[in-house]
């Protein structure tokens, strides 16, 4: 056999997941100078992890991510099964059977809990279930949103937590020409709710909102913006976070949430209010939530690595709705070592590690090798590092031994009759949602269902 990653004898890697990270990997090892071939395997028919399915309808912008990662799949390098779950369909060591080397880039797809009495109450959910539902998740198509409510509270204060709440807070035609799905717009549609409260459990300083994503609660056709200026006086200790050179950023989001403190104007059918060093203590409610009981919190401890402690001081507030957004967490993959306290697979440098063993010919990348944080393109410096470490390890590769790579994995998943959805495919299905969008001027309307996009091909 000749040398591995030549033209006669290409180096063959599958990724797990489509998302940013995947793409990002795959993207590194195609404009390599070695012959790869990559095969990348997705849970969902449809490609691109959160960027479809997470990122907000009203962000179309971030969403062209997808241009760059359609270009990619066009390489004839490049070979996607979608509709493939890894750990179900086929097994990781059936992976390193077929390809020298697998990336796992299966994303953070569970969510942290606030661990309190009550959370798993009717009404109580989870930003992911509410976000996956409107953004139009297949996982997440009968899930329901009792939207009948005056008060909807959402616990968290990062970027997710403002997606929900400008959800919510927006007037059905602020959204309708997005790609929000229809079923949920019918829902929001309905909508009862007057007052939305985005609660976070430490101050003004602290808070994990972008500028750019506070900005967009300063003019909303239905809903006025609310923060107590009392609110935003801040600890000694916090005002020297803010003076300090490294924390420029958390400075500027203070000023815009001082911004939006100012602004005056006539009241509207629907308020957001920003309150802080509060956290939720219990969940109350006969058949479903009613109720819930906050804690006052203080800052303790030194600028910069300030925590917040419950003060004993609590209050009630009527709510009918409650949405968690306090992080995300990776799901264990069978076959895989899993970091059960940071919820992700274990890693040095990308390879994946059990009792500190680098397990030969396994990689991770994106938030399932670092956590839920960062941005989209965050995900492209740590693929290329992953990259990176796979590629100074492929000197330690047998050239000789023989791997099938995707068309071994095709024949595996046709003996288990899994319908695996190509590249070419997933272009039906795209094409058809744009189509189905056109009339509504929508980009797209999305299927919900696996079934609806797998009788389309
Ligand atoms: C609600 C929300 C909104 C966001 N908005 C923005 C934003 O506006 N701007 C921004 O820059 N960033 C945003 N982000 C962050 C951004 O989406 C992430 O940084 C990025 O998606 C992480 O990429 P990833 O590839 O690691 O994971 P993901 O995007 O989650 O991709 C993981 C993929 O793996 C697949 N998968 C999971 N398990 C398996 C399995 N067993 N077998 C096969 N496939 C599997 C999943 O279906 C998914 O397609 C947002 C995140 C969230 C949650």
């Amino acid at each position: 056999m000749s040398e591995l990653a030549t033209e006669n004898n290409p180096l063959l890697v599958a990724i797990v997941g489509s998302g940013p990270s995947g793409f990002y990997a795959c993207e590194a090892l195609l404009k390599s100078d070695l012959a790869v071939k990559v095969t990348m395997l997705e849970r969902l028919p449809s490609p691109y992890g959160l960027v479809r399915s997470g990122v907000a309808p009203d962000h179309p912008k971030l969403k062209q991510a997808i241009q760059v990662y359609a270009k990619i799949a066009e390489d004839e390098n490049f070979r996607l099964l979608a509709n493939v779950t890894v750990g179900k369909d086929i097994s990781v060591a059936e992976l390193l059977d077929t390809h020298h080397f697998v990336i796992f880039a299966n994303g953070a797809e569970s969510d942290r809990k606030l661990g309190i009495p009550g959370e798993d109450l009717p009404g109580s959910h989870t930003a992911t279930e509410f976000v996956g539902w409107y953004n139009g998740h297949p996982d997440y198509r009968e899930t329901t949103f009792d939207l009948s409510h005056h008060t909807a509270v959402i616990i968290g204060q990062g970027n997710v937590a403002a997606d929900v709440a400008r959800i919510l807070s927006k007037s059905v035609d602020e959204l309708r020409h997005t790609d929000i799905a229809e079923h949920a717009l019918d829902v929001l549609s309905e909508s009862k709710i007057k007052e939305i409260h985005v609660v976070g459990r430490r101050g003004p300083a602290q808070v994990k909102f972008t500028p750019k994503e506070l900005r967009e609660f300063e003019n909303l056709e239905l809903c006025q913006t609310i923060i107590d200026p009392a609110e935003l006086i801040l600890n000694p200790e916090s005002g020297a976070e803010l003076e300090d050179k490294s924390n420029s950023g958390q400075r500027k989001i203070y000023q815009q949430l001082s911004k939006l403190a100012d602004i005056q104007g006539p009241s509207k059918a629907r308020s957001c209010q920003f309150t802080f060093l509060k956290s939720p203590s219990k969940l109350l409610g006969s058949e479903r939530l009613e109720r819930i009981e906050f804690e006052r919190n203080a800052l303790s401890g030194e600028a910069l690595s300030q925590s917040a402690r419950g003060t004993g001081d609590t209050f009630e507030l009527n709510a009918g709705l409650l949405f968690r957004s306090i992080g995300y967490r990776g799901v264990a993959m069978p076959g895989l070592p899993f970091d059960n306290n940071k919820g992700l697979i274990p890693n040095i440098e990308g390879r994946i590690v059990e009792n500190g063993e680098h397990l030969t010919g396994l990689y991770v990348t994106g938030w399932i090798k670092r956590g839920p944080t960062g941005i989209i393109g965050t995900n492209r410096a740590d693929s290329v590092a992953t990259v990176q470490s796979l590629m100074e390890d492929l000197k330690t590769l047998d050239a000789e031994i023989d791997k099938s790579g995707a068309d071994g994995v095709c024949n595996l998943l046709l003996s288990r009759n899994v319908r695996y959805v190509s590249f070419e495919e997933w272009k039906k299905i795209d094409q058809s949602e744009i189509d189905r969008g056109q009339p509504k001027e929508k980009p797209r309307e999305k299927f919900t269902y696996i079934r609806e996009m797998l009788e389309l091909i």
